[in-house]
């Protein structure tokens, strides 16, 4: 006997009313997406529950895949077999005695199916007894099992599952619209970006880029992070502003230690314009409380006041080494810690304003002009698109679904 289907439950968006119908056909369209490269499988979904049916397909790969697909809770291999006593023995014998080092067990029975004769109950010891007989060495254990085996009776089978294997969580991505992520090469913003995408969001990311201050290796950098976030979405836009021109004709007329402050005023000012044009409804950041002169609550206040958007910050009350943590599981922590400046690096002064006063800065901004420059910047946004290659490979060719 051989795993025949995973399982996968759903997680809080099981609990969504009315609008769950919405939730589980984008996660289904996740999952179709995501597994393409897997052409022998095929998916079902109940309003509880998906079913990838293996035909013949190993389950690891698929599990890897569907451990990176918010929405999942968790999955378990499975075996469906016709909803019959000696079938369902058969099926609970075989997932007690695959795995190693199994000594004691428990089952649980949900009989769904109200037509199959044996109550849950029942068949609870119509099984356990089955499998002891058949056995040597193992016990039952209600308790602490080392295996709980869950067989679930419904018409049309009968699903016979083992371990529970620990799923992404989150929302399915594209439930919750979409927002611009301000993305630096630093190790904050792409774990801003991950755990927006978490609760459903899609994102797109905009890097200021200020040549030659800041070396093509710095912007590739930025795109290797932007592309290592499709793993958890289908698609990343990347919107590259050449900021050099506008930064030092700020720099310029101002006083040094506001420069700060007003780069991220206009990084916010020129985001705006971007998601303006692309029907964006909020900005997301890797801004953590206290990490540096940026981030006092006086700096974000007076910062934040150029713009109406909401700006999600995933990050603002983490300390940096759960960051760190959280970079090094999503596999982006040894790209951003590769050693290129970024532009705020590069222009930031040396003592800038810890707590800049905001009608100082605004009557400071009043007085800048940037003549035409602030138009142009925007004009030469450069826009690029990153695909989760792995999906995007066999979906150029196939339309398997
Ligand atoms: P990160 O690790 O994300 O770079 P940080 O701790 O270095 O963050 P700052 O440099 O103050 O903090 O940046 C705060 C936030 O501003 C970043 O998380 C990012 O969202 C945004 N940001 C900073 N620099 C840029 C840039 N060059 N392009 C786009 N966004 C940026
Ligand atoms: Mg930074």
């Amino acid at each position: 006997m051989q795993y025949n289907h995973i399982l996968i439950r759903y997680g809080e968006m099981a609990l969504k009313g009315k609008n769950k119908k919405h939730f589980v056909g984008q996660l289904s369209h996740n999952v179709k997406f995501k597994l393409k490269k897997f052409p022998n499988i095929e998916l079902t979904k109940t309003h509880d529950r998906m079913y990838v049916l293996l035909n013949g397909e190993e389950p690891q790969p698929i599990i890897e895949v569907l451990k990176d697909i918010f929405g999942i809770q968790s999955m378990s291999l499975a075996l469906k077999v016709n909803s019959e006593e000696e079938a369902i023995k058969e099926a609970a014998l075989h997932t007690l005695t695959d795995p190693a080092g199994v000594k004691t067990f428990k089952i649980s029975t949900r009989r769904v199916d109200k037509q199959f004769p044996i109550n849950s109950q029942d068949m609870n010891r119509v099984l356990g007894g089955h499998l002891l007989q058949s056995t040597d060495g193992y016990t039952v254990d209600v308790h602490q099992p080392d295996i709980e085996i869950s067989v679930e009776i419904r018409k049309e089978g009968t699903y016979i599952t083992s371990e529970k294997i620990q799923g992404a969580g989150g929302l399915p991505v594209g439930t919750a619209g979409k927002s611009l992520l301000l993305l630096s090469g630093g190790i904050d913003s792409p774990v801003a970006g991950y755990l927006t995408m978490k609760r459903g969001v899609e994102i797109e990311a905009i890097h200021f880029h200020s040549p030659p201050f800041t070396s093509e290796r710095s912007k590739q950098k930025v795109i290797d992070l932007a592309k290592k976030l499709t793993r958890f979405g289908h698609k990343v836009r990347l919107h590259v502003v050449p900021f050099t021109a506008l930064q030092q004709s700020m720099f310029r007329q101002i006083p040094q230690h506001y420069g700060m402050t007003i780069m991220r005023r206009l990084m916010l000012q020129i985001s705006e314009r971007v998601a303006e044009k692309e029907g964006i409804l909020s900005f997301t950041t890797g801004e953590s409380l206290g990490q540096v002169a940026s981030q006092t609550m006086e700096s974000m206040h007076t910062i934040n006041q150029v713009t109406n958007y909401p700006i999600i910050r995933p990050l603002v009350a983490m300390d940096k080494l759960d960051i760190i943590d959280i970079s090094k599981k999503i596999d982006t922590y040894d790209i951003s810690i590769r050693p290129y400046e970024d532009c705020c690096t590069v222009f930031v002064p040396k003592q800038p304003k810890t707590k800049p006063d905001k009608e100082k800065v605004s009557g400071i901004e009043a007085q800048i002009d940037y003549g035409e420059e602030f138009e142009r910047t925007i004009e030469n946004i450069e826009v690029l698109e990153f695909y989760d290659e792995e999906a995007e490979e066999v979906n150029e060719f196939s339309d398997l679904f």
